[in-house]
């Protein structure tokens, strides 16, 4: 068996391996595809010390490095189940069964998308998910954030000062987010509340250049001209195969302690799939590095 297997090789996987092989104990990765949200972003500016990178050099470097020790790679390969019973058994969809010591859970998250015309052509010309990333991009630009819950306002809140102008358009007749941040961006000069209204497409060829939405209590039809939309209708973590084996919050995220540790012993998770706030690279990777110590460590107990 193996002493660590991790499950998923983007950021936070990659780093619990490489953090767990240089204890100089058995470790595996289940690998669906190395890099995982990486592979879709086209600029990275804030991994602190590479000024800039792109997503899919970022996620080429994370194999590399990966494969530099002495890991074992089960690649293309996705999991599909957790059991206990005096190890730790994980089943593949391809039927293999690996059975491991400890296990560390990181599979990652998704944003879940609007499904309108325009989104995934403009993706990353425009149309962007995380305004920590993207947000300085559209500098003096205008912009729209679809999505009136807290991660939406808190959005729009960040963008007005980067943005000339932020409209955030709601399908809800009324903002979901929590009363202290609907204050906070009402009190912002350069901030458009639409409610009750559908997205129907975002506009443009090279790049976005406006937004097409419907008011649904007449129907009728808008455009707005505008350079940027982010879309901010939830980050979907990717725990639904886990059932429930292992404490999750109401958002589906992988509760976890201070050592990374699950509610089951000798499980951990790291990174966007657990309920470690600000889902960002770095983050993730430390989250990684934290969850295999912590695995280290229970294996000294053991
Ligand atoms: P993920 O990157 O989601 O990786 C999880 C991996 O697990 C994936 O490869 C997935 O395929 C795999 N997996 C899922 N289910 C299974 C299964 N059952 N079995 C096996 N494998 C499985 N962050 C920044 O810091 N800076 C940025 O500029 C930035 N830009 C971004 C731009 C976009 C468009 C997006 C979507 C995200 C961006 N982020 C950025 C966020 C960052 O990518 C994530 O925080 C980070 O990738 C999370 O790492 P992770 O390893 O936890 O999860």
């Amino acid at each position: 068996p193996y002493d660590v297997l991790v499950i998923g090789g983007g950021p936070a996987g990659a780093s619990a391996a490489i953090y767990a092989a240089r204890k100089g104990i058995r470790t595996g990765i289940v690998v669906d595809r190395f890099g995982g949200q990486v592979n879709d972003t086209l600029g990275i500016e804030n991994f602190i010390s590479v000024k800039y990178t792109e997503g899919p050099k970022f996620a080429a470097q994370l194999e590399e490095h990966v494969r530099h020790y002495n890991i074992d790679i089960i690649k293309s390969q996705r999991a599909k189940q957790l059991r206990k019973g005096d190890l730790i058994e994980v089943d593949l969809e391809s039927g293999a069964t690996l059975k491991s010591k400890t296990v560390i859970i990181a599979t990652g998250a998704r944003w879940r998308n609007l499904g309108v015309p325009g989104e995934k052509e403009l993706q990353t010309k425009g149309v962007a998910y995380c305004p920590h990333c993207d947000g300085p991009l559209f500098q003096g630009k205008r912009v729209a954030v679809i999505g009136g819950g807290n991660s939406g306002i808190e959005a729009a809140i960040d963008l007005a000062g980067l943005a000339s102008h932020v409209t955030v358009l709601e399908f809800l007749p009324q903002l979901k987010a929590d009363e202290i941040l609907q204050k906070r961006l009402f009190s912002l000069p350069n901030v458009t509340v639409l409610t009750n209204v559908e997205t129907k497409e975002i506009l443009g060829t090279e790049r976005v250049t406006g937004i097409r939405y419907a008011d649904r209590a007449t129907g009728e039809e808008h455009q707005l001209e505008l350079e940027g939309v982010f879309v901010q209708i939830g980050l979907v973590p990717n725990t639904e195969w886990l059932g429930d084996f292992v404490e999750k919050t109401r958002f589906g995220e992988i509760v976890v302690d201070s050592r990374g540790q699950t509610s089951v012993e000798g499980v951990f998770a790291a990174g966007d799939c657990t309920n470690v706030p600000y889902k960002q690279i770095i983050i993730s990777m430390g989250s990684g590095a934290t969850a295999a110590l912590g695995a280290f460590d229970y294996l000294i107990r053991h």
